[in-house]
């Protein structure tokens, strides 16, 4: 905390220099919030203090997002083929109106300035980035016959639309094949936008993808599928509207589409550490790069091209070691060492470096340098960190304590617009040693509801608290304020005065951030104390692509999940299984309020054997057709006690993706409160 007073201290004196200078003005820009705040004199102060610490004279980011621009089209806008729009970047337009924003951290605005690159470039001949229609980027590769299209982004509308423009400029070809650089939902949603499942089944276009793909494609989402749709409203913001006050880009890009969505498995994956491949006349050489961004990713070199393709491993950013919306930890020394190998293996012949977010770096010395810093950035949180927790620093303690090295964040490329040193330092501790700060006081805690009472009783109750929660609050001492607060909320959740002082300052604090998730986040909370959760965005990742390419046992597992112990009591029967068109079996066991299940065999005394294809196995996990209907229609067969079937069902509940977070905050949205915006429909977040 001494960092930041200091910090506080030195940016008030910034302040006070430049309140004499004119312009910077936001008046023009209303908060969308009618509680809303503009930011303190505070916040601006330590705003322009960290402007004084950025590396503005480096400026080859606005030169290498710009080189090979060719086309754009006239509208920002993408609809989705379900006729709502899945992709507007008209909404960021104020970001270009004005050099600063006194509510926005300036390396934020600046990052989000470069994501506002809209259109079709040309990053070698023979190889083509849309930027800008998606979440990710749409990279195409000039083959013998046809285009090979490097991660069909997150929606098929915005991957069609990046082949329309390619097609109009470029050159008019068929997609030949598809290269998934790895597992997240942004790299692979939208590929029926430009293949036809038709053309794959007919070998026509083939799908590569690296070791391990589709279980990993699927199971990061299907667990804890719902916890982290609800927590996507805090890392993603996706309640706040576009605005200097609001959402002002993802870091990696502006946002994320909300378009059609699907999965066609790959025809060849990659199994080898590196293998090489000739993909319509194009020389590749993939590596698999396992457990960094991603469980399963891979780099390809393109050897006659001199181009090395760096997935999402080496973008723009200092990326996610944890992410917000809840992934398990990665492997940040992993992450290092394959980026070396990278430098090693391609790094001395490589002319131009693309990948899945952001611009390239051309020259072999931009690529080797960009490749280093992002090598040594991984390895040092990773190495430091446990040097600081080997040395009793907690998991509670390390964000304070753990800090960039200023040669590793002078470089833009290393900045937190996805993750940020304070988040993924903890991320770190939490890989190696969880989540326990070895206090005993934090081992078995009162729940905040339980403790929160205790504090304000002893406090003097409200009156006194909130006395003081205001005089830090006006002091710009923000991370106090929000500790005794907190307490208060806790205590009496209907207290709407302790919620909106609460929520003053979370938005100041959001203001205050560089990374644009830790920045949703408070200003989610803000937003959530102030008005409630709004109805409406619900995410939905079970599509009937997805269903049908989640292997049973998932789905078996997802089911132990899905159902509440609490309504199995005395339960006991046993379920065979068979799903004769791909020779699966599998027994399920209710015993103990618990379901398990176990592939590869049949219980002999069974209550029940239910015989079912695959597909309607899909059909029933979507809601397409219930196991019901499918037993009516004589399309599954039971033998035995059908009666087990209801018994299962009765335990199953339906998960609500709007569950309270923030106390007092459940039930929908006072609908005054807010100017007119519509909350966006996000489908697919894979970071
Ligand atoms: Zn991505």
């Amino acid at each position: 905390m001494i960092f930041k007073r200091l910090s506080i201290a030195l940016a008030v004196a910034a302040l006070t220099i430049i309140a004499c200078s004119p312009g910077n003005s936001q008046e023009d820009f209303g908060h969308f919030a009618a509680k809303g705040k503009p930011p303190s004199e505070h916040t601006k102060a330590i705003l322009v203090a960290a402007k004084g610490e950025l590396p503005l004279s480096d400026t080859r980011d606005f030169e290498e997002s710009s080189k090979g621009f060719i086309a754009a089209p006239d509208s920002k806008i993408i609809m989705a083929d379900a006729g709502h729009v899945a992709w507007d970047m008209e909404r960021f337009n104020f970001l270009l109106e004005q050099e600063e924003f006194d509510s926005i951290h300036p390396s934020l605005v600046r990052q989000s300035k470069l994501n506002m690159k809209w259109g079709l470039y040309e990053v070698i001949p023979g190889i083509y980035q849309v930027r800008g229609f998606a979440l990710a980027n749409a990279t195409f590769v000039r083959g013998k016959t046809g285009w090979i299209v490097f991660d069909p982004t997150e929606a098929s509308e915005s991957v069609r639309a990046a082949k329309d423009l390619l097609d109009k400029h470029v050159e008019k070809l068929p997609v030949v094949a598809v290269i998934y650089s790895h597992n997240h939902g942004d790299h692979w949603a939208g590929v029926r936008g430009v293949v036809d499942q038709a053309d794959v089944l007919a070998g026509k276009v083939q799908i590569y993808a690296p070791r391990s793909f589709m279980q990993n494609a699927i199971s990061e989402q299907v667990f804890a599928g719902n916890a982290m749709n609800r927590r996507l409203y805090y890392q993603y913001g996706v309640l706040l509207p576009a605005s200097p006050y609001g959402y002002v880009g993802q870091g990696l890009s502006q946002s994320t589409a909300a378009g059609h969505t699907g999965l066609i498995p790959p025809t060849r994956v990659i199994e080898d550490d590196t293998e090489e491949l000739t993909i319509d006349g194009v020389r590749m050489v993939f590596q698999n790069t396992p457990n960094t961004e991603a469980p399963s990713e891979m780099n390809t070199w393109l050897p006659d091209l001199k181009a090395f393709w760096a997935a999402e491993n080496v973008t723009g950013v200092f990326h996610n070691i944890y992410t917000l919306r809840g992934t398990p930890v990665r492997d940040a020394l992993a992450w290092s060492k394959y980026i070396n190998e990278a430098l090693y293996m391609f790094g001395n012949d490589a002319e131009v470096m693309f990948a899945s977010h952001h611009w390239p770096r051309w020259g072999k010395d931009r690529i080797q340098e960009v490749l280093k810093g992002q090598r040594d950035l991984y390895a040092n949180i990773n190495n430091q960190v446990l040097h600081h927790a080997n040395q009793g620093v907690t998991i509670n303690q390390i964000h304070n304590v753990y800090k960039t090295p200023k040669s590793i964040s002078d470089q833009w490329y290393n900045r937190g617009y996805h993750g940020s040193p304070e988040h993924n330092s903890r991320g770190v501790i939490n890989r190696y040693l969880g989540y326990w700060d070895v206090n005993p006081a934090t081992l078995i805690p009162l729940s905040p509801a339980d403790s929160a009472p205790i504090y304000v009783e002893m406090m003097g109750g409200a009156a006194p608290i909130m006395a003081k929660g205001r005089e830090l609050h006006n002091a710009g001492r923000y991370f106090e304020a929000s500790e005794i607060l907190d307490k208060l909320v806790h205590a009496e959740p209907g207290n709407q005065d302790a919620k909106d002082l609460l929520a003053d300052v979370y938005e100041q604090i959001g203001y205050q951030q560089e990374n644009p998730g830790l920045r949703n986040s408070f200003l989610a909370g803000a937003y959530e104390l102030r008005s409630g959760i709004p109805e409406g965005a619900t995410p939905d990742s079970m599509t009937p692509d997805i269903a049908r390419a989640m292997t049973t046992d998932l789905f078996l597992d997802f089911l132990g999940i899905l159902m509440d112990g609490r309504n199995a009591d005395g339960m006991a029967f046993t379920i065979n299984l068979v799903t004769p068109d791909n020779g699966e079996q599998f027994v399920l066991e209710m015993s103990n309020n618990t379901l398990t299940n176990i592939e590869g065999y049949q219980a002999e005394d069974a209550d029940l054997t239910l015989t079912i294809t695959r597909v309607g196995v899909a059909l029933a996990m979507t809601g397409a057709k219930s196991l019901q209907d499918q037993i009516a229609d004589g399309e599954a067969q039971v033998e035995g006690n059908v009666e087990v079937l209801g018994q299962l069902a009765s335990t199953f509940v339906r998960f609500n993706p709007q569950f309270e977070i923030l106390p007092g905050t459940a039930g929908p949205a006072v609908a005054d409160d807010y100017n007119d915006f519509e909350v966006g429909e996000m489908d697919v977040h894979g970071e």
